[in-house]
């Protein structure tokens, strides 16, 4: 049973002369077995590595409540295509409600900050749509406190206004109604708030507690009232969090500046960030060497709900990954390093699947093949083998040559099939009239290679070539080993040398 043997292998030193010959049924079963001892080796370092500490870097258990504060809402905006939500991101972003001076051009770097006139702040993530916001989520990563949900009010609840209302619902995060385009004729925002009712959204006029506000995207109107109708629901929330303590936020973009090199934009959920904090977010780690806001302004720190752009990672991290600050770079780089070998942990033990579903394969293959070819001698099924794939050595045959003959094992190879064929044939006549066995361990096109005189050293067998060279390194290796090599270009010459050889062996006539 091949398992069985693999096990046995795999649990001691793994030493392929001194395996039994009838337990090597087939030549790429070595190569598993050498494969799966090589991969069993690796494993048991990592898996030693990784005992010696669990070296991840985790979350801070829950604040003390007495050390909350009151944070800002982080807010994305969902709703059906060509509702107005790139266009409603636009206003805001330049409307007169943002009451720090931009100045620069607004740079897109996933999200950006509102500041109502009475001080209160929003932070809107700015790539819109429910694509986005689920594939966060599906990292586990749920940075939105609110959805704003676009609905164009000459268009109604379509398809995809639907979904930002589930996907919201899965998220458990509340939802405001922006009814937009309010400024066409044949606006009706009265009939989008009936039709969201089938979908359990039910406006404060009807009774419920949603907010919805009527807006227009592409002229600006009541983009305040949006903005106080979210300040208000996140007051509802409650919404708090550490200003202080070791960072803790999300990566929300991440990609490469020319100038700057791995950039990312992250989230602050807990914490202050600072320049020169170290920070970890998958197998990446960073000292930061500048923070940058929206309008490419320097800022010298970010708290919770804060969105900017961070500089001086080592690697690029992926969007969507947990950002951990570490005490120092040694820590950071012991983090990481802890993390890659978890995750080439976890890659062999997807690779040692797929090779025991191989090797199953294999077995019911050899199992197919032995079945098809009972009614034959060991010799004619190698021969059927050797036809069905030349370019393949046929294998040695599992079953014993039962002899107390003396035995000569060689190996045969030839510059073409038809010289090899010739050989054999010449080996089977031969066999026929001799008191001898000639066992054939192996037969093949092609030059003397390493395999065949392993091969040969470990049934102290000899090789014939016909036509073929044998490289120097493989003639040391022969005579290191104690393989002869007969390589002929004739073959009488070869036949010669093959019928004394085999007189040597045989006893002495009396
Ligand atoms: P998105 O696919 O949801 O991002 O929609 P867009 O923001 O790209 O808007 C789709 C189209 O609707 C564009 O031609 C916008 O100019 C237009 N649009 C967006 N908001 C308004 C609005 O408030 N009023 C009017 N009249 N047109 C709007």
């Amino acid at each position: 049973d091949f398992d069985h043997v693999v096990e046995a292998l795999l649990n001691t030193a793994v030493d392929l002369d001194s395996l039994d010959p009838d337990s090597v049924l087939d030549e790429r079963w070595i190569k598993e077995v050498v494969t799966r001892s090589g991969m069993k080796f690796r494993w048991a370092k990592l898996s030693e590595s990784r005992e010696r500490a669990n070296k991840d870097a985790r979350r801070r258990p829950p604040a003390d409540p007495s050390s909350l504060k009151p944070r800002p809402p982080v807010v994305t905006i969902m709703g059906h295509v060509d509702h107005g939500k790139t266009t409603l991101l636009d206003s805001l972003r330049k409307s007169q409600i943002i009451s720090t001076e931009a100045g620069g051009i607004t740079q897109h770097i996933g999200a950006f900050l509102v500041q109502l006139p009475t001080g209160e702040k929003i932070t809107f993530l700015d790539t819109p749509g429910h694509a986005a916001f689920s594939s966060m989520r599906a990292r586990g990563a749920n940075a939105t406190d609110i959805v704003v949900l676009v609905v164009a009010a000459d268009d109604g609840v379509m398809n995809q206004t639907v979904e930002s209302i589930q996907h919201a619902k899965k998220a458990k995060v509340p939802v405001i109604v922006a009814v937009n385009k309010c400024d066409k004729p044949h606006a009706d925002p009265q009939r989008v708030k009936q039709e969201l009712l089938a979908h359990d959204i039910v406006c404060e006029e009807f009774g419920g507690d949603v907010q919805s506000i009527h807006v227009s995207a592409l002229k600006g109107d009541n983009l305040l009232a949006l903005a106080e109708a979210t300040v208000a629901l996140a007051e509802v929330l409650e919404l708090k969090a550490e200003p202080t303590g070791a960072v803790e936020g999300r990566i929300i973009e991440s990609r490469t500046d020319k100038g700057k090199g791995p950039v990312t934009t992250v989230i602050i959920q807990r914490g202050t960030l600072k320049r020169g904090c170290v920070l970890v977010a998958g197998k990446s780690w960073a000292k930061v060497r500048f923070l940058f806001d929206e309008n490419g302004r320097v800022v010298t720190e970010a708290g919770p709900s804060a969105a900017v752009e961070v500089v001086g990672w080592k690697e690029q991290p992926s969007a969507g990954e947990l950002l951990l600050e570490v005490e120092s770079e040694q820590r950071a780089r012991e983090v990481t390093e802890w993390r890659s070998y978890e995750e080439e942990l976890q890659k062999l033990q997807e690779e040692q699947g797929a090779i025991e579903n191989k090797q199953k394969l294999h077995l019911e293959e050899y199992r197919k093949e032995r079945a098809g070819l009972e009614h034959l001698t060991w010799r004619q099924r190698k021969r059927v083998k050797y036809k069905a794939n030349r370019t393949q050595y046929a294998t040695r045959p599992s079953e014993k040559i039962q002899s107390d003959e003396p035995c000569l094992p060689i190996i045969i190879k030839g510059d073409v099939d038809g010289s090899v064929e010739t050989l054999l044939n010449i080996v089977d006549s031969y066999e026929a009239e001799q008191q001898c066995q000639l066992d054939v361990l192996h037969f093949g096109v092609g030059d003397i290679s390493e395999n065949d005189v392993n091969m040969a050293a470990t049934f102290t067998g000899s090789i014939y070539g016909f036509n073929v060279a044998a490289s120097k390194s493989i003639q040391q290796l022969a005579e290191r080993r104690g393989v002869p090599l007969r390589l002929h270009k004739v073959i009488y010459r070869l036949v010669d040398e093959l019928k004394d050889e085999l007189s040597s062996k045989l006893p002495a006539i009396v």
